[in-house]
């Protein structure tokens, strides 16, 4: 069985294509499921639609949620069709999200950091780049410290990209390596999933996590999942054969899947 748990359309604002175009490319690809995992809307905002290049609107999201059901359906005979979201994870508001979220047939939910201290980790990158290494490890502790909660809130079934500050650390083990362990620990103890996401690999940083990151996850017992990340259709899948070799050599026998908020494990 072969999956993406991580994809994205046009509804964010900063992805092409609608979902179907994802669906059909998973399936030309070869792949037996695929999930939607589209931005969550900014559901704390006081306005329907505060960050168009970043997040569909609030009220966008039923329809969102309605179009994959609709699709899974029509689907079906070709490939699995999951319905999934990329949330946000803001300490303050997570259980107004769980409470949005419950009102939903979601299959999974990704809890991703993409805000540490209002600073955003991967638009206005020239913001972290100026930090002088003092200010990095304080920035390092907020978004560790956050990585925790969102696993420890229990809200969510996969953790993101959970190295994506990386690229900030020149050297990223030496400087946060205390902490990515005691984050992996906290992963292990709450039984959520951590994602291998692919989309590194373009911009030449490999998979988030990396290879140590996921050395530790194998010590520790933290199961694994797959997400490409894709903002283009064509994307779908993107390195999934050498993930597979990567995880073997490291020891990983299986990944970890949902279906209605369930894990399902499948053998590699
Ligand atoms: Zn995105
Ligand atoms: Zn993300």
């Amino acid at each position: 069985m072969t999956f993406d748990l991580h994809t994205h359309h046009r509804r964010c604002g900063h992805a092409a294509g609608d979902i179907e175009e994802y669906i059909r490319a998973a399936a030309d690809f070869g792949l037996t499921a695929i999930g939607i995992s589209d931005h969550s809307p900014y559901f704390a905002a006081s306005e329907d639609h505060p960050a168009p290049g970043l997040a569909m609107a609030a009220s966008e999201f039923p329809r969102y949620i309605e179009e994959i059901v609709r699709l899974k359906k029509k689907y079906e005979d070709r490939i699995e069709v999951l319905v999934g979201v990329e949330s946000d994870f803001f300490p303050e508001h997570v259980g107004k999200y769980d409470q949005i979220y419950r009102q939903y047939p979601l299959d999974y939910i990704i809890g991703s950091i993409h805000v540490t201290n209002g600073k955003h980790v991967s638009q206005n990158m020239h913001i972290w780049y100026e930090l002088d290494e003092e200010q990095l490890e304080r920035e390092r502790d907020i978004y560790f410290g956050l990585l925790q909660q969102a696993a420890k809130s229990g809200v969510f079934h996969i953790i993101g990209h959970m190295d994506l500050v990386r690229r900030y650390y020149r050297d990223f083990m030496g400087t946060c390596g205390a902490l990515v362990e005691q984050t992996v620990k906290v992963f292990a103890e709450t039984g959520v999933t951590m994602e291998i996401n692919t989309s590194g690999i373009m911009r030449s940083e490999g998979t988030n996590p990396c290879l140590e990151v996921l050395e530790l996850a194998h010590r520790y017992g933290v199961p694994v999942t797959f997400g490409s990340d894709a903002h283009k259709p064509v994307r779908v899948g993107e390195h999934w054969e050498e993930v597979m070799r990567m995880l073997k050599e490291i020891g990983y026998r299986e990944l970890q899947m949902f279906r209605g908020r369930q894990p399902v494990r499948i053998p590699i």
